[in-house]
C-alpha cells in the first residue's frame, strides 16, 4: 500500500518517517521539519541518543583527506556556530582548538591535506612544534616536525545535539515516537512504502533509515544488501589534577590514538585503533565496559604523546560499535531501484561532527531533488557495486 492509499484506508502515514533518533536522524528531521517537507514522523526503538550517538567521543575537526568530507564538516561547523540561533539551545561545541599528528613520513600529505581544506574553507593551518608546544604544553613534541592545527576544532556532546535537535523539530511540527522498534521495511514492488512497528504499519512517502549500526539487517528485510559491518571501538578515561592534561583534542596516528579533555580539566578522554576488536561485534551483545587490560593498553599508547597519562588513574572506560563502510564512508542517498527509501548510515566512527551538515543535504534531497550545499554523489550507497569506492588520493596509511 501507498502513503496516499494507507490514508485514505486510515492507517498511520507520514510524508516523510526518519527510523532512529541518533544525532543523524534527529538532524534530519530538524532539517526536514525547517524546510517544510510536511508531517514528518522520528520512530526509535528507545529515546533519542540511546544507540551510538552517547557513547561517541564527538571530536569536532575539518581535518579530513577526502574533500567531500571536508565540506560536510565545514559546513556543519558553521552550524554548530549558529546552534542558538539555528535550535533555540546552548552552544553544544567546546572549541578548544584541535591537532592533527600524522606519521614523519607523511608530513607532504600532512601539508598538502591542510591547503585542500583550506581551499574549501576550513580554518586550519600547519604549525612547527616549537607553536605546538606553546599551544598545547604538556604533549610530547620532541619527535614531530610539524602538526596541522585548528583554532577552532574541539569536541561536543551526541545526546545534547540529537537532542536540541530532535526538540527543535518537534517545535517546528515534527512528531516523536520514542520505544517503537521497527521490525521491517514495509514495501510494493520495489517501492519503500512505510515501516512495521509492534502498533502497526506507518505508511511515508519517504522512509529514511538511520539507525546506524542496526540499518543493515532492517535493509535486508526490504532485500537490500549495503555493506555495513560493525566493529568494537574502546575508550578510556584517565583522571589527573585539573589542568595537567591536553587542553585541545588531538588525533596522533604516531601512538594510533586520539585524546581530548572532560569534564572541569581533570580528565582526559583517550581513544584510537588500540584495541579495535574484530569486524562483526553485535551492537545488542557487546559488553558496555572494556576490559581493565585493554583501559590500560589505550592510556599507556596516549602516554607516549601525552606523558601526564602514564602517572593518572583509569577510572572508567566505554564500548562502541561502529558502523564501517568499505571506505570508511558513510552512505548516504537514494538506493537505486528501491525509491522511497533514502539510507544515511556507515559513518564509520565520523559522524558525529558532520551531523548538521548531512542531515541538512538529505532533508534537501527530500524536499528539492538535490541537495543544495553539498555533493553527496560521491556518498551515494551505489558506490560499491559500481565499483567506484572513495579513494582519496591524498589518504595516510591509517586513513
Ligand atoms: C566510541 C565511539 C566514538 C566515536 N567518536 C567520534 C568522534 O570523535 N567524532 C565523530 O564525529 N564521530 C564519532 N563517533 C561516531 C559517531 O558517534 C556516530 O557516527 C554517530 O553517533 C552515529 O549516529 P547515528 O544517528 O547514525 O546512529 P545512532 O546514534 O546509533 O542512532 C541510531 C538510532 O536508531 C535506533 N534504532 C536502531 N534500530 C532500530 C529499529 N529497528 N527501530 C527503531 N529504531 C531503531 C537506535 O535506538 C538509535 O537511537 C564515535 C562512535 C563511537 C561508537
Amino acid at each position: 500500500m501507498t502513503a496516499p492509499a494507507a490514508a485514505a484506508a486510515g492507517a498511520a502515514t507520514s510524508d516523510v518517517l526518519v527510523v532512529g533518533a541518533g544525532v543523524i536522524g534527529a538532524a534530519t528531521a530538524f532539517h526536514l521539519s525547517t524546510l517544510g517537507a510536511g508531517s514528518v514522523t522520528v520512530l526509535d526503538r528507545a529515546t533519542v541518543a540511546s544507540g551510538m550517538s552517547s557513547r561517541s567521543s564527538a571530536l569536532v575537526r575539518m581535518h579530513y583527506t577526502f574533500s567531500g568530507e571536508v565540506d560536510l564538516a565545514v559546513r556543519s561547523d558553521a552550524m554548530f556556530d549558529a546552534w542558538t540561533e539555528l535550535t533555540g539551545r546552548p552552544a553544544c561545541v567546546r572549541r578548544t582548538g584541535f591537532v592533527r599528528i600524522v606519521l614523519p613520513s607523511e608530513v607532504d600529505l600532512l601539508r598538502a591535506n591542510v591547503a585542500m581544506q583550506r581551499e574549501r574553507g576550513a580554518n586550519a593551518e600547519i604549525i612547527d612544534a616549537a607553536e605546538l608546544a606553546r599551544l598545547a604544553p604538556g604533549l610530547r613534541t620532541d619527535d614531530i616536525e610539524c602538526a596541522a592545527w585548528e583554532p577552532h576544532g574541539g569536541y561536543g556532546d551526541g545526546p545534547i545535539v540529537a537532542g536540541d535537535m530532535l526538540a527543535a523539530a518537534r517545535e517546528r511540527g515534527a512528531r516523536y515516537r520514542p520505544n517503537t522498534p521497527v521490525a521491517a521495511l514495509i514495501t510494493d514492488g520495489d517501492r519503500v512504502t512505510g515501516v512495521l512497528t509492534a502498533a502497526g504499519p506507518v505508511y511515508a512517502g519517504t522512509v529514511v533509515l538511520a539507525a546506524g549500526v542496526w540499518s543493515r539487517p532492517l535493509l535486508a528485510s526490504a532485500g537490500i544488501d549495503l555493506p555495513i559491518e560493525t566493529e568494537l571501538h574502546h575508550v578510556a578515561f584517565a583522571r589527573h589534577p585539573a589542568g595537567a592534561g591536553i587542553g585541545v583534542a588531538c588525533i596522533d596516528s604516531t601512538t594510533r590514538t586520539y585524546f581530548r579533555p572532560e569534564a572541569a580539566g581533570n580528565l582526559t578522554l583517550s581513544g584510537g585503533e588500540v584495541g579495535e576488536g574484530p569486524r562483526g561485534a553485535d551492537p545488542d551483545g557487546t559488553p558496555l565496559t572494556p576490559s581493565d587490560d585493554l583501559l590500560a593498553e589505550i592510556v599507556e599508547s596516549a602516554a607516549r604523546r601525552l606523558p601526564v597519562l602514564a602517572e593518572s588513574g583509569i577510572t572508567r572506560g566505554i564500548t562502541g560499535v561502529l558502523d564501517m563502510t568499505p571506505d570508511a564512508r558513510p552512505l548516504l542517498g537514494e538506493v537505486p531501484g528501491h525509491p522511497g527509501l533514502i539510507v544515511a548510515a556507515g559513518f564509520s566512527g565520523t559522524g558525529f561532527k558532520i551531523s548538521p551538515a548531512v542531515g541538512e543535504a538529505l532533508a534537501e534531497l527530500i524536499t528539492s531533488g538535490a541537495a543544495a550545499h553539498v555533493d553527496l554523489r560521491p556518498f551515494r550507497p551505489s558506490r560499491f557495486a559500481e565499483g567506484a569506492p572513495i579513494g582519496p588520493v591524498l589518504a595516510y596509511s591509517d586513513d
